[in-house]
């Protein structure tokens, strides 16, 4: 484990010194000092990244060149994906499996920004039609400059190389603040960085608390853009700090996502793809579709399936074979999510299964998965978001009543339908005030297509050719070809 901060392709010690406890979520046991950086700290990367930028190679290679390190760090990672998933499981719970596979999904970022640096090359120019034949006008995309990126915890090296791909392959440079929660992978990024070789200053990581580094890091002047996924209430601060110097940001922020259950769909694929929805990653998944609607009819059948297949989950140490749900990530989420369902208890919601830390098990933030029924839809528990592996279960009435109800929400990161009337699901898919929208499953993800969400869920699109354009600019070079232009 790194004890010490990535800047300017050196490993450099925090400039006040600080450290700041790295804990195991399932052993609460502190397994490491991290280094605390601060505003210094935060200042040295953005001049390194800067420097990197302006007046190092790195915005200068071609695509190819480019392509040639993100294959490399690709190459890395997967060849580490075992000891890396480790330390995913150490430092945020997830089950070790689950851990392994973020590791190639990472991988995979990575390689497909490769491929997308290399088609820059390809194509380095557009020509745009103009109205005026006297004139000619060609469009070319070039870097955005330095960027910084703020991640949260909940997939720790995956929302970097969401972030840290896409920039590398435009040609920006970049500050990396991962969560305090979660340091670890992302300073073993950063020495994969420097063992492929990357420029010094293309890529800083600095560890820290989000008022200490992650608020230097917004505010800073030399950063032209701010890439951002965390909670509403952060992301509204990034974007008040981004709007002083009109900074570029782009937000993947919180959801609540609706999982919508035609009772035509079959009881067993239904309840697993509810499962998937909200327990995969003890539910500290963005788009975790948080809220389940089943048509009246079907509703008895399906919340007895899946109470009965709820209770059938495995609960405990990510380390451990056959574990399928870890430890919620900290003591303060923990006891975030405990105060939440005691809430909706007391505002008149039914714990229809679990709630509460399971028998047996003292030690670690362990919660049971939770089903809740009979909430208001005016409830607390029904409209924010938890967090945690935690679903809201409701009844509805037709199709109308359905799409009214996912989409009363002032989120809409994602949403889904199960139904086998294939025109219905396209039906309510277009009818979902929502960013990512899936047909008779939930939650797969893929590198290639837009990710990001309408309303409060953020602004702009990560992945796919959406996450690349974050960080370029575009440039119209008009030229007036007439023979007497001059
Ligand atoms: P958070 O907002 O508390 O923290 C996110 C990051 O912001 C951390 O690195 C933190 O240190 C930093 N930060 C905190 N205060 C800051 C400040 N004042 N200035 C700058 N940075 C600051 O969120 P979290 O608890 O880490 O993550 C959970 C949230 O993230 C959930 O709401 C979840 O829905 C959302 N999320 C969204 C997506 C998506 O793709 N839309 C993906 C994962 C998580």
């Amino acid at each position: 484990m790194k004890q010490n901060l990535f800047i300017d392709g050196q490993w450099q010690a925090p400039v006040r010194g600080g450290t700041f406890d790295v804990v195991d979520p399932a052993t609460e046991l502190v397994i490491h000092q991290a280094p605390a950086g601060t505003t210094e700290d935060i200042e040295k990367a953005v001049k390194a990244a800067r420097h990197a930028f302006d007046t190092g190679p790195w915005p200068r290679m071609s695509g190819r060149e480019r392509a040639s390190y993100l294959r490399a760090i690709s190459q890395i990672i997967l060849a580490r994906k075992q000891e890396l998933g480790r330390l995913e499981v150490l430092d945020n719970g997830k089950p070790l499996p689950e851990a392994v596979w973020d590791m190639e999904d990472a991988a995979g970022c990575f390689a497909y920004y490769a491929g997308l640096a290399e088609e820059m090359d390809a194509k380095p120019e557009e020509t745009v039609p103009l109205s005026d034949a006297r004139f000619s006008s060609k469009v070319v995309r070039e870097p955005i400059g330095v960027a910084g990126a703020i991640i949260p915890w909940n997939y720790p090296l995956l929302m970097a190389s969401w972030k840290v791909a896409p920039a590398l392959a435009a040609g920006c440079t970049m500050v990396l603040k991962p969560s305090e929660l979660t340091p670890l992978t992302a300073l073993e990024l950063a020495g994969i960085a420097e063992e492929v070789g990357l420029p010094a200053g293309v890529l800083n990581v600095v560890t820290g608390m989000g008022p200490d580094a992650g608020k230097p890091l917004s505010e800073h002047p030399q950063i032209d853009k701010l890439a951002f996924t965390g909670s509403v209430p952060t992301g509204s601060r990034i974007m008040a700090a981004a709007a002083r110097d009109i900074k570029n940001v782009s937000l993947e922020l919180g959801g609540k996502s609706p999982f919508v259950v035609f009772a035509d769909s079959d009881i067993e694929k239904a309840v697993e793809w509810i499962m998937f929805g909200i327990f995969w990653n003890q539910g500290q998944v963005c788009s975790a579709t948080s809220r389940v609607l089943v048509e009246e009819s079907f509703y008895p059948a399906l919340l007895e399936r899946l109470v009965g297949e709820t209770a059938k989950i495995r609960i405990g140490n990510g380390l451990v074979d056959g574990t399928l749900l870890g430890p919620l990530v900290s003591k303060g989420q923990y006891d975030k999510v405990l105060a939440m369902i005691e809430r909706a208890r007391s505002e008149g919601a039914t714990i229809a299964y679990g709630g509460k830390r399971p028998v047996g098990m003292e030690t670690g933030f362990f919660l049971e998965p939770t089903i809740l029924t009979d909430m208001a839809e005016d409830s607390f528990i029904w409209r924010e978001e938890i967090f945690a592996p935690v679903v809201c279960i409701k009844p509805f009435k037709n199709e109308d009543d359905a799409i009214r109800m996912a989409n009363d929400s002032r989120f809409g990161l994602a949403a889904a339908v199960m139904s086998k009337d294939r025109k219905r699901c396209e039906r309510v898919a277009r009818a979902f005030r929502a960013g990512i929208v899936w047909i008779n499953c939930s939650q797969p993800t893929f590198t290639e297509a837009p990710w990001g969400g309408y309303k409060q869920s953020g602004i702009g699109r990560e992945l796919g050719i959406w996450g690349l354009n974050n960080y370029l600019e575009v440039k119209q070079i008009t030229s007036f070809d007439s023979e007497d232009a001059w």
